[in-house]
């Protein structure tokens, strides 16, 4: 997806604050942070939103979902974390390339 934000950072022709990667995944620091700490774990993969998984990205799907608490660790958040999933424009999703949000580093308001 040549005109994909996300895209174009995971290629490295946009720069980002990086702090983990591997075969499937890049994660990085959200340019506009809700939390003190707050990263978006990203898949290589251009895939939408969750509307357009399917049974193919179980793997994938499994593989981010397990990585969310080692981030978590990683980044000292040992009181917890919150997780945030945007799907659509009335979802609040804003960049259409599937990603999780991990916030955490103090304690978040109610949801
Ligand atoms: P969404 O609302 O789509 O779930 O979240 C998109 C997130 O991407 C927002 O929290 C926004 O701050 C972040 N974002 C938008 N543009 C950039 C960028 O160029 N770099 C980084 N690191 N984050 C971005
Ligand atoms: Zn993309």
């Amino acid at each position: 997806m040549t005109d994909c934000l996300f895209c174009k950072i995971i290629e490295g022709k946009l720069p980002s604050d990086q702090v983990y990667q591997d075969d499937q995944v890049v994660v990085f620091k959200d340019i506009n942070p809700c939390a003190s700490t707050h990263l978006l774990v990203v898949p290589r993969l251009h895939i939408e939103s969750l509307n357009d998984m399917n049974e193919s990205h179980h793997e994938l799907l499994s593989h981010m979902m397990l990585l969310l608490p080692k981030l978590a660790k990683d980044q000292g958040l040992a009181g917890g974390f919150r997780t945030v999933v945007n799907t659509g424009k009335e979802g609040g999703q804003i960049v259409f390339h599937l990603h999780i949000h991990l916030l955490g580093g103090k304690q978040l308001p109610g949801f």
